[in-house]
């Protein structure tokens, strides 16, 4: 009998979860240009590309790209010729991202669309399907993401939404943190949502993650 821990965490992460160049190089550069250190743990981003080639994805989402780390690993999940769309508010973060996009030689299939995620996600519901969705950003919405996410991933899709543990926060009955009380609203309603299978991938500060059967 074992428990999952820190250290095998770390072995884990060591064994699996190997920065190339690239990966190493956007790791480090995001928060030495002043972006906050809140990338995915690189467990968690090589679970996201995994995620993304067993569901078979071209088309991907992220709702929140940050310095681009994480979508970096959707992107390298994707099948030949797969596209991600990543949604960023901030033009700061953007320009940072896509510059690490060009770096990875990813600028011709991942996309940075600038703006409020609330405001972008209409114009993405007239075209193709998903097939992997990441959402990372505005805990207020994340219930409002994943009932988008979950009108417009086919079946046998992927939605995903990260720091489903808000660092451990989500035990608390009844926490004064308002972010964590959205996240805990997401979680208990996808456990309870007929349409996926679910669970918590427990890496990094956990990963809810949906498959979805049924419409
Ligand atoms: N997924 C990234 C981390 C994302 S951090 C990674 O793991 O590498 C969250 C990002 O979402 C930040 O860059 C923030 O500016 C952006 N964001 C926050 N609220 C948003 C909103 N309402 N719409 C779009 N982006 C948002
Ligand atoms: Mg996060």
């Amino acid at each position: 009998m074992t428990t999952y821990n820190h250290n095998l965490n770390q072995y884990n992460a060591n064994l699996f979860a190997v920065h190339d160049e690239i990966l190493r190089f956007v790791w480090e550069n995001t928060p030495k240009k002043g972006l906050p250190p809140i990338s995915v743990r690189p467990e968690e981003g090589r679970f996201l590309q995994i995620l993304a080639r067993m569901c078979g994805a071209s088309q991907a989402l992220e709702i929140g790209t940050l310095g681009g780390y994480s979508a970096i690993w959707i992107a390298r999940g994707l099948l030949p010729g797969g596209q991600l769309i990543t949604i960023e508010k901030d033009a700061y973060h953007a320009e940072i991202a896509r510059r690490h996009f060009e770096a990875a030689g990813l600028q011709s299939s991942v996309e940075v669309r600038v703006g409020e995620a609330v405001e972008i996600l209409p114009e993405l519901s007239a075209g193709q399907p998903f097939d992997f969705v990441f959402i990372d950003a505005d805990k207020p919405n994340y219930e409002h993401y994943y009932d988008w996410a979950i009108e417009h991933v086919r079946i046998g899709g992927v939605i995903t939404a990260h720091n489903a543990f808000r660092g451990g926060a989500v035990l608390q009955s009844n926490p004064s943190d308002e972010a964590t009380r959205n996240v805990q609203a997401l979680n208990r309603r996808v456990a309870a949502d007929t349409r996926v299978l679910s669970t918590i991938y427990p890496a990094g500060d956990g990963t809810l993650v949906a498959l979805k059967v049924r419409d």
